[in-house]
């Protein structure tokens, strides 16, 4: 048996160290805002190279803050556009339209999986106020021609970095690339906490002031309430356990590469067609995404051999009951790839072994 992912093993790699430091946070009688907090801010926010870093509640909040912290201070108002990508999930988009935003979507590559830059001038209105780019996968979805068009257009570009910690583009890290990210920490992203958890990284001291105000009731000093807010912190057991895996990211996303590395030498099978290989600093394979045309064939042919497989995303988020006024737009790319994409296992606890075993059975698949 080869799970597509097991969270426990993933927590058995640094278990003794994770479990000294929730016994510490249940010790010290500090639940929330405290210490383990201000020190996984720190951590997170040298590690991604960022000036601030503020910890919310969970990956989608992290997104909505941006975008509503951007409408409380005027730089962007109901009705104004955002640029994404069409093939995300749901979550990038939940956080424009949960703040009266309208997203634009824009269709991705077949061979990167990521939002074709080729095709952004074209959707931008005087409407619009920012692109938002998915590093989706653990690709890395910034290109030099992204950052000029916001130049251009006075654009903010905002990073949904929930599944590409440590992604890297000409040395520096994703999340630290445009002017704001949002990252989530849910237990299965590269950065995983024991439950939810997110974050907002960026250099700009009124964007993180208002954030942190937002995500802690709107009140930005005790009792005193500017905005009408929510209560969206990070606990401290969580930040605590996050600081302790924030160490061992890098390792654990060599590991993958590894395993990536393995997969691209390999697998050879005329019916499967891999994403084109990028460099090792801008891929942290979150996830690894094969393209097959006879893909629920394939997955069942992987599952009678007992290894799990998971499909990202089986319906785009155009195509969802809760938008069906955008059910009739049309996104051959984004639909070719929800009908043809299949995650195979990768992460940090999959050895090789189990990688090879991974790919007999795929180069099996007739
Ligand atoms: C996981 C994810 C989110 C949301 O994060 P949560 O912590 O689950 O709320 C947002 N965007 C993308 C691309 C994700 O993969």
């Amino acid at each position: 048996m080869i799970p597509f992912l097991s969270l426990k093993d993933v927590t058995n790699l640094h278990s003794e160290e994770i479990h000294e430091a929730v016994s510490r946070v249940v010790n010290s009688g500090w639940y929330l805002q405290g210490e383990e907090n201000k020190r996984f801010e720190e951590n997170y926010a040298k590690y991604i190279g960022s000036d601030y870093c503020i910890g919310c509640a969970n990956g989608l909040d992290a997104l909505i803050w941006i975008f509503r912290a951007y409408i409380e201070l005027g730089v962007m108002k109901p009705g104004d556009e955002v640029i994404v990508p069409a093939n995300t999930y749901i979550a990038t988009i939940l956080s424009i339209t949960e703040n009266g935003l309208v997203p634009v979507f824009v269709e991705p590559r077949l061979n990167t999986l990521e939002i074709d830059d080729a095709l952004i001038e074209q959707a931008i209105t005087p409407r619009t106020k920012a692109i938002c780019i998915v590093h989706l996968y653990g690709r890395l979805a910034y290109t030099p021609r992204i950052g000029e068009l916001c130049k251009k257009y006075n654009l903010k570009l905002v990073e949904d970095n929930a599944q590409a910690h440590g992604c890297m583009f000409n040395g520096r890290k994703t999340g630290s690339l445009g002017d704001v990210a949002g990252h989530s920490f849910y237990p299965g992203k590269n950065l995983g906490a024991l439950g939810d958890g997110g974050a907002v990284t960026t250099n700009n001291k009124e964007l993180a002031d208002t954030i942190r105000t937002l995500a802690n009731y709107g009140s930005p000093k005790k009792y005193i309430f500017k905005y009408c807010g929510r209560n969206s912190r990070l606990d401290e057991i969580q930040a605590a356990v996050l600081d302790v895996k924030l160490k061992y990211l890098d390792k654990d996303n060599a590991h993958r590469k590894q395993i990536a590395r393995y997969y691209y030498e390999h697998i050879q099978n005329p019916a499967i067609t891999l994403p084109e290989q990028m460099t090792d600093e801008s891929n942290v394979y979150h996830l690894f995404p094969v393209l097959c045309d006879r893909r629920d064939e394939l997955q069942e042919h992987l599952k009678q051999q007992g290894i799990g497989t998971v499909i990202h995303y089986p319906l785009p988020p155009h195509k969802q009951e809760c938008y069906s006024e955008w059910g009739k737009l049309s996104f051959p790319i984004t639909e070719q790839i929800a009908n043809r994409e299949l995650s195979i296992p990768i992460g940090p606890s999959i050895t090789l072994e189990e990688a090879a075993v991974v790919v007999e059975a795929i180069n099996q698949f007739k």
